[in-house]
């Protein structure tokens, strides 16, 4: 079990190092530019010399995750948002002119960016090192302390995180506290100046719930079921081909995978033959071939096993792809090895608890849909979701998807690829989450936007003082002709 081997930061700990925190940010100036760059660099410089030690953490922590995977997924992004964050911060962090209302000329307006002061960072198991490092890297760009608390399911890499961090930023700037939901609910219970978090969206609400006690705003990064359309009139091999991709990253334990897939019922046969022939060809192993990723717990896999069971049960189709053989028949996957082969369901149905969980595996329910309304009929009668995939070739239906449906983000004719772009924010809705990070949104999130109004000497405002009289009400009349009220 994984908390066996995770050694708990003890509580009066954190709470010393959160108390030196909350003080200095409360004493002197924030930290400049040069002294955040400096933090950048060397979070950057943790990225790059320990990244062997953590895909090999990692690995050890799921039982199996392919190196590749955390080299695309985990490392590269961290190190191109910090190198974007970097790149940006002078202009992020620069006082914003805005227009002063004639009214008050030749005041001046501006907007200052100032941390927030002591931040947590709470993080979930699925993407262990990128989903600590781009808060981390947003968070200290805006100029916050921070404490972090990686997943306890994943502890060889969180320990890893707590040595290095600690050992590059110091912990007076980055804490790491190690340990499992006891320690997590401890310190969601702390007066931070901001939470994010990242998880589950049950976990979401405990969160919040603990934050309002100290009216902490929070930044909640969540779950939920992402679908994937399919449009008669798409390429159905192309289509399914980056629904294999997307799905089957990561073994399907992705915030933003595809959960299911809506597709044009003409279209069924042809996507389920397409998917089962990339699937294939992607994975031609599953259970000998270190580049498909294992569930990462038992408690997970039993539940995805539990899934299947139950949608069985219920009159579900089920199918296993299993290229080479190397699983009993009718099973889906190994419990040894925790590798669940990919696997095409159909037939499914609302009641199923498939159709009602976020998935977070390798199993895709396939729905088949008549038209497109009824297809977003279908999307809109369910909780918002983080992510929406729409595969078409028609500008105007891709319009009217867009319009028509409200998820955290989307990409088109593709999976996943709109949380890869450093310039755009990420981020769910509802459900999925509230707020949102990466790139200047990440700098935002961390924030406080100080609107600092600057008087002048020739200032007209003493005219409207009172006592009021003929001179107040000519320039209240003046004043309401400029904010266009009419002649008053
Ligand atoms: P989880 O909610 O079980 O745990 C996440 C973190 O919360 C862990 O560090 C855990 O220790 C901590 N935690 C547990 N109880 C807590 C409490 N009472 N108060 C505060 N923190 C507590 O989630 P998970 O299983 O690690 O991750 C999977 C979920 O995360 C999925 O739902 C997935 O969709 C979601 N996720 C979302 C994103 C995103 O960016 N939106 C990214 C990855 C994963």
């Amino acid at each position: 079990m994984a908390l066996d081997i995770l050694e708990t930061t003890p509580l009066p700990e954190i709470e010393g190092r959160f108390n030196a925190m909350h003080q200095a940010s409360r004493s002197g100036p924030a930290w400049s530019k040069a002294q955040r760059l400096v933090f950048l660099g060397k979070l950057r410089d943790v990225a790059t010399t320990a990244r062997h030690d953590i895909a090999a953490a990692i690995s050890e922590d799921f039982g199996n995750r392919a190196v590749e995977e955390t080299m695309m997924a985990e490392i590269m992004p961290s190190i191109s948002m910090i190198q974007h964050t970097a790149k940006h911060l002078a202009a992020w962090m620069k006082p914003e002119k805005r227009s002063t209302a004639p009214t008050f000329w030749p005041a001046t307006t501006r907007v200052h960016y100032q941390p927030k002061g002591v931040v947590l960072i709470v993080a979930p198991w699925n993407y262990p090192f990128q989903l600590s490092i781009i808060p981390l890297a947003a968070a200290l760009a805006a100029g916050n302390r921070v404490i972090l608390k990686p997943s306890e399911f994943t502890p060889r890499t969180s320990s890893l995180l707590k040595e290095r961090l600690e050992a590059a930023l110091g912990p007076d700037v980055v804490t790491v506290a190690t340990g499992g939901p006891d320690v997590a609910a401890a310190l969601s219970g702390f007066p931070f100046d901001h939470i994010l978090f990242t998880g589950s969206t049950a976990v979401g609400y405990k969160v919040m719930a603990a934050a309002a006690r100290h009216l902490t705003p929070v930044t909640l990064e969540l779950g939920g079921k992402s679908p994937a359309i399919v449009h008669e009139a798409a390429d159905v091999t192309k289509s399914a081909e980056r629904i294999v991709r997307g799905k089957l990253l990561n073994a399907g334990q992705t915030c933003i995978a595809p959960d299911y897939a809506l597709v044009q019922r003409a279209r069924m046969p042809a996507f389920l033959d397409a998917y089962r022939s990339v699937t294939k060809r992607f994975y031609p192993r599953v259970l000998d071939n270190a580049q498909y990723t294992s569930i990462v717990n038992g408690r997970h896999y039993d539940r995805l096993m539990a899934l299947l069971a139950d949608a069985r049960t219920r009159g579900a189709a089920i199918e296993v792809v299993d290229p080479a053989g190397e699983l009993p028949m009718g099973e889906a996957g190994s419990s040894n090895t925790r590798k669940i082969a990919p696997v095409l369901l159909t037939n499914v149905k609302d009641d199923m608890a498939i159709m009602q969980e976020e998935i977070f595996g390798p199993l895709l329910p396939v729905v088949p849909y008549d038209t497109l309304d009824d297809a977003l009929a279908y999307v809109n009668a369910r909780p918002r979701p983080l992510a929406l995939y729409y595969f078409d070739t028609d500008n105007n239906r891709i319009a009217d998807v867009l319009k028509g449906t409200t998820s955290g983000g989307v990409t088109i004719n593709d999976t996943l690829l709109h949380v890869a772009q450093e310039d755009a924010p990420f981020g769910g809705i509802g459900p999925s989450g509230m707020g949102a990070y990466h790139g200047r949104e990440g700098f935002l999130a961390f924030s406080h936007a100080k609107t600092v109004l600057h008087q002048s000497r020739f200032a007209m405002t003493g005219l409207a003082d009172p006592p009021y009289g003929a001179a107040f009400n000519t320039i209240m009349k003046a004043a309401m002709r400029m904010a266009g009220g009419g002649r008053g």
